[in-house]
């Protein structure tokens, strides 16, 4: 197209966006928009993997992840951004690319595990078993290069390669392989202390939160529990709040871990302070939100602009895709 590389990156339909997914993938997206085309998928057929029983969340849910997006940053000048579920030959691709991973490569994938018992499956359904082929469709379709993503997903970007590798093998070499891209924090805790921040987990401070909530949910976070009165040392490793200050207090977070350490800060100034920091990160956030807010329009424009592109590039990787493995009759 412009000689330019090709980012493919997205998230799930599932809510509001939070400051795991800003460390995890949109702060690399929004560097690297200008070197790279980048498309942004939001992933509303992957949305239903989880959130079958309520298809209607996705209509708002997909415009709070575009305005989030652009809130955070992405320039739709520049990127652009579009809906699954409105590219068919994504779904085509899904099927083909089913026929190439085993039951069992899915059913140990590490990812699928941790999700299916945070959302407690017992019996799976063949959707969300086939989600990472689903995802691989995705990054593929477009033969993107590059996939900002946090760490949870790098299994998933594993199999996309070791289908484009199997596809490529078999029938023709059309298909890229495409390269996983961690953030800077590629895991981002908790604010209960749970692994990873996660948007159906409800332990995130959201790009969207205002500033009241953003400092009540800090006084909420978990710290180390051994830390009772001022006087005991701290953890840092185990704190949240340290967790926070490392990624977005880079220049104060390594003083504040001594002080920890040393019992020479309390926990309530220690979250005083990264409520401030991170008013101060959101606060451009924010702003851009009411800006695109109010142009609902112009946003819902982006979206079927952006999708009506991302189209043609689908129809065309498909033809490439029938034609390798001989699917043509008339
Ligand atoms: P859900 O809980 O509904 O699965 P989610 O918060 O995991 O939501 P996704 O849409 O599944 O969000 O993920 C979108 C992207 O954000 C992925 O690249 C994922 O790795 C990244 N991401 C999500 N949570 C975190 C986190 N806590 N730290 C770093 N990256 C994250
Ligand atoms: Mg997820």
């Amino acid at each position: 197209m412009n000689g330019k590389k090709r980012i493919l990156t997205g998230e799930r339909p599932t809510g509001r966006l939070h400051i795991g997914h800003y460390a995890g993938s949109l702060e690399n997206r929004i560097k690297l928009q200008h070197q790279y085309e980048t498309f942004i998928i939001i992933a509303d057929v992957q949305a239903l993997t989880t959130h079958f029983e309520k298809p209607e969340i996705l209509q708002k849910a997909v415009y709070d992840v575009a305005l989030d997006n652009l809130a955070a940053g992405i320039d739709p000048e520049v990127s652009t951004l579009f809906i699954q579920s409105q590219i068919p030959q994504i779904a085509e691709l899904t099927i083909f690319y089913s026929m190439l991973i085993t039951v069992n490569a899915l059913r140990h994938n590490p990812t699928i595990k941790t999700e299916a018992s945070q959302y407690g499956y017992k019996d799976l359904t063949y959707g969300f078993l086939g989600y990472p082929v689903s995802q691989a469709a995705d990054i593929t379709f477009c033969k993107a290069d590059l996939v900002p993503v946090g760490e949870d997903q790098v299994p998933h970007i594993e199999v996309a390669r070791k289908l484009v590798r199997r596809f490529n093998s078999l029938y023709k070499p059309i298909l890229k392989e495409p390269e996983a891209l961690l953030g800077d924090c590629p895991r981002v805790v908790g604010l209960d202390g749970n692994a990873k921040m996660g948007k159906s987990l409800n332990n995130a401070i959201y790009l969207s939160d205002s500033e009241e909530d953003v400092s009540s949910k800090v006084k909420s976070a978990v710290t180390d529990p051994a830390r009772i009165t001022l006087k005991d040392k701290g953890n840092p490793e185990i704190c949240a709040v340290c967790a926070y200050h490392k990624i977005f207090n880079k220049e104060e977070s390594h003083n504040i871990e001594e002080m920890c350490k040393n019992a020479g800060i309390g926990c309530t100034a220690c979250k005083k302070n990264l409520a401030a920091v991170l008013n101060q990160f959101l606060e451009p956030i924010r702003d851009r939100r009411i800006y695109y807010e109010t142009k609902q329009n112009y946003v819902k424009n982006i979206l079927m602009t952006g999708t009506e592109k991302v189209r043609e590039c689908a129809k065309q990787t498909i033809e490439e895709v029938r034609e390798a493995m001989s699917i043509r009759y008339f």
